[in-house]
């Protein structure tokens, strides 16, 4: 492993795409299991001060030669940042860091925890995108999933960012526990309706440990079968396509312009840093991740520690599964020269055999150097790519 300040200095070098993550929730979902915090609002200016101060310290490792390609707020709720905490974040980011209005700019956004006048002191910030967290439109569900929003937030909150902000995405969970074919085909087509130029659909993950894993356990909570969920994601892909919005990976649709810019960085393997409690940075070599435990994270902070908890070497064999996977999900493929650049000459054979074995079973298709999923490859999408990984 490369010594530490090596890795420091190299990783911080034209910096592109940068990630701010803003831990607390007002509540804690029953399927999440991301770096998030319900009911600890008494550290958020703790948290506030310790964030911008790793954003300071950053200063004298960072060499921008161009501004930003994107930013994301991720969470967490970061539609929660207090509004005077965030503009004085924004002003520290701004001090230290080159971006302009080119930069994408993103902001996840819970519906019904969007203070007065928040729209507003987003935008004047410089946020030009929202990534507003649906999941569904039906009440129960979302009271079932301990998630406290409904319907009427998400319309209201809509109907405010309509006039404010041109980029909006939602996102919606496939396969949700308690709704039916019928209820998810009137949420998405009520979606259709709305002033948004990205949507995102999820299949539903159930992490181990959370309280719905628990609940599947114990028999009180039943989820779809697989084939109907298979059978509606195709559905969505269709509807979604009528109404302008391509497929430009597997859970994520855009209208011309709106992709995701920060999204396509992570599965394009750009390099990006990230600044938070348990934010994930990557060089293309190196895999960090921040500490992800509140108290550790403050105290390294105060003592100008080291953050990263975890540092994971991205190897060879590594790289090109990566590749594989991540452009399997691109509507735009994999290159197939650069994914076998680094294998051995019977791996590249390997390779060949099975794309050619996967295009005859109708699940690939190749085509100008490039390997793309079809769309009944889509949703096989793991099997496809364990299929072309190296012996
Ligand atoms: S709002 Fe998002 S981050 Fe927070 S608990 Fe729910 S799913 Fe997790």
């Amino acid at each position: 492993m490369a010594p530490r300040k090596h890795r420091l200095s190299y990783y911080f070098k034209n910096l592109e795409h940068l990630y701010v993550h803003w831990p607390f929730c007002p509540y804690k979902c029953n399927f999440c299991d991301f770096v998030a915090i319900a009911s600890h609002e008494s550290f958020m200016q703790q948290y506030h001060e310790s964030l911008c101060k790793e954003i300071q310290d950053f200063k004298d490792l960072y060499d921008a030669q161009a501004p930003l390609k994107t930013l994301y707020i991720g969470g967490g709720t970061p539609s929660t940042y207090p509004l005077p905490l965030i503009l004085d974040m924004f002003a520290i980011l701004k001090e230290t860091i080159s971006f302009d209005e080119s930069t994408e700019v993103t902001l996840e956004v819970n519906p019904g925890t969007v203070e007065q006048g928040a729209l507003e002191v987003w935008k004047s910030i410089g946020i030009n995108r929202l990534s507003i967290g649906v999941q569904s439109l039906k009440d129960t569900v979302l009271q079932g999933l301990n998630r406290h929003q409904t319907k009427i937030d998400v319309i209201n909150l809509l109907q405010k960012t309509e006039p404010l902000f041109e980029n909006v995405s939602v996102d919606f969970i496939v396969g949700l526990p308690g709704v039916s074919a019928e209820e998810w085909k009137a949420m998405i087509l009520q979606a259709m309706t709305w002033p948004i130029k990205h949507i995102s659909v999820y299949f539903l993950m159930v992490h181990e440990k959370t309280p719905l894993y628990f609940k599947i356990k114990q028999k009180s909570v039943v989820l779809p079968p697989d084939d109907e969920i298979v059978d509606l994601y195709y559905w969505t892909v269709d509807v979604l396509e009528q109404h302008g919005f391509h497929r430009y990976e597997l859970s994520n649709f855009a209208k011309k312009g709106f992709e995701s810019k920060h999204n396509t960085a992570y599965w394009e393997r750009k390099g990006y840093k990230g600044f938070g409690l348990g934010a994930c940075s990557f060089n293309g070599q190196y895999r960090f991740q921040n500490n992800k435990n509140l108290r550790n994270y403050f105290q390294a902070v105060l003592d100008k520690n080291d953050l990263i908890h975890d540092v994971e070497e991205i190897t060879p064999a590594q790289i090109s599964m990566e590749k594989i996977m991540l452009g399997l999900r691109q509507a735009q493929g994999i290159n197939i020269a650069d994914v076998i650049q680094d294998f051995s000459l019977p791996q590249q054979q390997h390779f060949k055999e099975r794309a050619d074995w996967l295009e005859a079973k109708g699940f690939v298709r190749q085509e100008a150097g490039r390997l793309f999923l079809t769309p009944q490859g889509f949703i096989l999408e793991n099997e496809v790519a364990v299929n072309l990984f190296p012996e």
